[in-house]
């Protein structure tokens, strides 16, 4: 499963419609960015961009290496869940990081690349898109992408950081239980996009917000734009815990990335993403 072109993106900044064949020339004309897919490895089949990418990670490739599939035979969500990935369609694909900030800090960049997803699908369709607390972007109270952070690190320092991210562009319909949650950008909004745009517009969006990320190593500079994307606030959630759950409302986020919740018994609270889920007091959002 060799990749099919090491390429350099660079380019365009539409989000032009029309015939979606996904090429490395399609997706390095795209972006713009200094560094963020200042490289990408294009496959037209992969288990998961993020397997691929850490293997390349172990090689040596460097800090914005961008891996981007047309079709996953193995996509994953959290704790062994499935990504749906069949190809021609949609998003696959996983970006290379190499902070040099503590381990501990690192899973706030998921919601980093929440924060770009949501805003680059934003500029790229007109739709309601927002963000399910902490990494789930939603559109119609549906997940329209879905993210999988992944790192290798000693006791201090990170060795590397992998953020796989799927997203639903012009998928036209879902199994059937799977539809019951899950959505597209078509399916929002009746029109095509081509990926590579996609793709450069979040990879852009990501590029912007990690550099305010950096500057604090917090969620301080982005927190009031994250937080004006997030579906949650004002909403009877479910916490779900792996052996408990409990309702409460939520509120915003803080520095660290937890979402503030008030307890039925009035409490607030600050929940760590770690093993937690978040659904709607009735539904997915
Ligand atoms: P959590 O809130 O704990 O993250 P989640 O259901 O959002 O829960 P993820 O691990 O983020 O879980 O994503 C995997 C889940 O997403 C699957 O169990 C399935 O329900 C759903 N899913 C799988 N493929 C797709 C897809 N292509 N589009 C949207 N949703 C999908």
């Amino acid at each position: 499963m060799k990749p099919e072109v090491l390429k350099t993106l660079r380019g365009a900044e539409d989000c032009g419609s029309g015939a979606d064949v996904m090429t490395a020339e399609q997706v390095e004309s795209m972006a713009g960015t200094r560094w963020a897919a200042g490289t990408v490895v294009y496959y037209p089949e992969a288990d998961s961009t993020n397997v691929r990418l850490r293997h390349l990670a172990e090689e040596g490739a460097p800090h914005g290496l961008l891996a981007v599939a047309d079709r996953q035979t193995a996509g994953r969500g959290r704790r062994g869940r499935v990504w749906e990935s069949p190809g021609g369609s949609c998003i696959y694909m996983s970006l290379l990081l190499r902070p040099d900030i503590a381990p501990e800090k690192a899973p706030m960049l998921t919601l980093v690349m929440a924060c770009s997803a949501a805003e680059g699908l934003r500029d790229c369709a007109d739709a309601d898109i927002r963000i399910k607390w902490p990494n789930d972007v939603i559109a119609g109270e549906k997940k329209l992408a879905g993210i999988l952070t992944e790192m290798s690190s000693q006791t201090d320092r990170i060795n590397h950081v992998i953020i796989g991210t799927g997203i639903n562009v012009n998928i036209k319909s879902f199994p059937e239980e799977l539809g019951k949650t899950a959505t597209s950008l078509y399916l929002e909004t009746g029109r095509e996009v081509k990926r590579a745009a996609v793709i450069g517009a979040v990879m852009r969006r990501f590029e912007e917000n990690y550099d305010i990320f950096m500057e604090t190593e917090d969620m301080s500079g982005l927190m009031e734009k994250y937080g004006n994307l997030l579906i949650n606030t004002g909403r009877e959630v479910r916490i779900l815990k792996p052996d408990s759950q409990y309702r409460a409302v939520a509120g915003g986020i803080n520095r660290k990335g937890e979402l503030l919740v008030r307890r039925e018994d009035g409490a607030v609270e600050a929940v760590c993403a770690g093993e937690v889920s978040v659904r709607g007091a009735s539904g997915y959002v």
